[in-house]
């Protein structure tokens, strides 16, 4: 069998299990638990009625599958799946499919709670679900990969626990929009004559109704939301750091689709971002690293081993959390900050770009510190913002910008001369169109989530100090609160 590296979406595939010992005690509650217990300290501020409460936490149902595909000729692995929906409160529910060795029912269920807290927060109409296959993906080839994610698919439509009206999926570690496209394929299939069967999966590729935007989302919402605290005077007293973006120094854990993207805006802005951590080693560089050059190297090479001679290798890899900088952004996945690391950690600011990267005591210690965690429920929402948007796309058959003109000639024109002038050449009547209809429709995504990544920190803000809570502490007071009033406005109980 041919094996494709390249072709691999490029995720922040740790090795939980070692990272994990590394930074947290024995003591200390699992991610399930963690959720669980940030949202029962929020719960009991939220003044929403006990039976309200106790229903919004439980996870609503969950499906388990194993199947089996063959590997080699004659030769078969059972693959393990799983698809948690958490809240129906409203449909469809929504959240992405990880692919990873570290898989189980508990991880996709903490996994699911933070998507319907997250789609509160932001205001995105949906429930909140994850989903997941335990397998390490870069073990098997492009073919196995596409066998595997079809299957689980089949699962899923059988089961009904995928539909545009009912729980749609999207990409998460391990997963990209290849994968959404077989996903939705597979779907379609399932589902022949169904004129909304591309809303069944967002964070697909362009050509298959994807939006403009997607990709980048979550690590750009990392980025607004990050600079929008910034601009807070409390922040800035609490942290010691000002608004101003160019001398700041800046640490990421991953070099996934979210820790990438987060990296480069803060590059685009001025920023210097000094240290990248992946699965095998980290790099540090205080004078500050090229992120598309290293991406490139990275991609080629899946290490940093030998990119520079300037720059510092940390073969523990997880070290790169505790050097000198101001923002650090965790975005690989749950439990790197605990208890045994939690005293060497540097950064002023801490903001969650993976899903529960800090435990409920680390978190403690840090605000005790005076330091400022921003939470994953808000901070990494972008990615579910924009397939919200994708979502609509896809079920108004109408591309962003058609309908609602927003761009002058004179803008269509900037832009086109712009890529003319890249070129080398002039755009004929078709490419001028299809620059312009794509630069519009990116235009509104991006607008789209700033709005929605300020309005969601400005809440999260509004309700710290309203309650004098810590911005983790808001940002669930404020989901509770959002869900309850529709649990408690329906008249009937779920
Ligand atoms: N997997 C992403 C998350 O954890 C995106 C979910 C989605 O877009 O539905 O938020």
């Amino acid at each position: 069998a041919t094996f494709n590296r390249a072709a691999f979406p490029l995720t922040a595939r740790f090795l939980t299990t070692h990272a994990t010992q590394v930074a947290c005690s024995n003591e200390e509650p699992s991610f399930l638990q963690s959720v669980e217990k940030y949202y029962d300290h929020a719960a009991s501020l939220s003044e929403v009625q006990t039976h309200t409460l106790a229903h919004l936490r439980a996870v609503d149902s969950v499906l388990r599958v194993t199947f089996p595909i063959e590997v080699e000729n004659g030769k078969y692995e059972v693959i393990e799946g799983y698809r948690a929906q958490h809240s129906r409160h409203r449909l469809p529910v929504k959240g992405g499919i990880r692919f990873s060795e570290e898989v189980d029912l508990q991880e996709v269920e903490a996994l699911a709670s933070l998507m319907t807290y997250k789609c509160a927060v932001v205001d995105v109409p949906f429930g909140g679900a994850k989903g997941g296959i335990k397998i390490d993906p870069s073990k098997y080839t492009v073919a196995q990969l596409e066998r595997i994610t079809r299957r689980y698919t089949m699962e899923l439509c059988q089961k009904k626990f995928i539909g545009p009206g009912l729980d749609v999926p999207a990409p998460d570690v391990g997963t990209g929009p290849r994968e959404m496209a077989w996903i939705m394929d597979t779907y379609a299939q399932f589902n022949v004559g169904d004129v909304n069967a591309a809303a069944c999966v967002t964070g697909k590729p362009l050509s298959m109704g994807g939006v403009r935007g997607r990709n980048e989302a979550t690590g750009l919402g990392v980025f607004y939301g990050i600079r929008e605290f910034l601009s807070y005077p409390e922040v800035q007293k609490k942290t010691g750091l000002s608004a101003e973006m160019s001398d700041r120094t800046v640490v990421v854990q991953g070099f996934g689709n979210v820790g990438y993207h987060a990296a480069k805006f803060f590059e685009e802005d001025g920023a210097k971002v000094v240290g990248i951590g992946e699965r095998d080693c980290a790099i540090y560089d205080p004078n500050g690293l090229n992120i598309e050059d290293l991406h490139k190297y990275y991609r080629a090479n899946h290490t940093f081993r030998g990119y520079s001679s300037t720059a510092t290798i940390l073969d523990e890899s997880t070290k790169i959390l505790e050097v000198e900088c101001d923002i650090l952004i965790p975005a690989a996945l749950e439990r790197q900050i605990g208890m045994r690391n939690v005293a060497n950690i540097k950064a002023k600011v801490i903001g969650e770009g993976a899903n529960g990267p800090v435990t409920p005591d680390a978190h403690e210690a840090l605000e005790a510190s005076g330091r400022i965690v921003i939470p994953d429920l808000l901070l990494n929402a972008g990615g579910v913002t924009v397939s919200y948007f994708e979502w609509l796309k896809n079920l108004s058959h109408v591309r962003f910008g058609r309908m609602n003109k927003k761009w002058d000639e004179r803008a269509r024109s900037k832009v086109v001369a712009l890529v003319e002038e890249n070129a080398g050449r002039s755009l004929t009547e078709a490419e001028r169109k299809a620059i312009v209809h794509g630069a519009e429709e990116a235009d509104l995504v991006y607008s789209g989530l700033e709005d929605t990544m300020i309005q969601a920190c400005q809440e999260t803000r509004q309700t710290a100090n309203l309650k004098k809570v810590d911005f983790r502490t808001a940002a669930y007071v404020n989901a509770i609160q959002k869900i309850a009033a529709v649990y408690e406005g329906s008249g009937m109980l779920f």
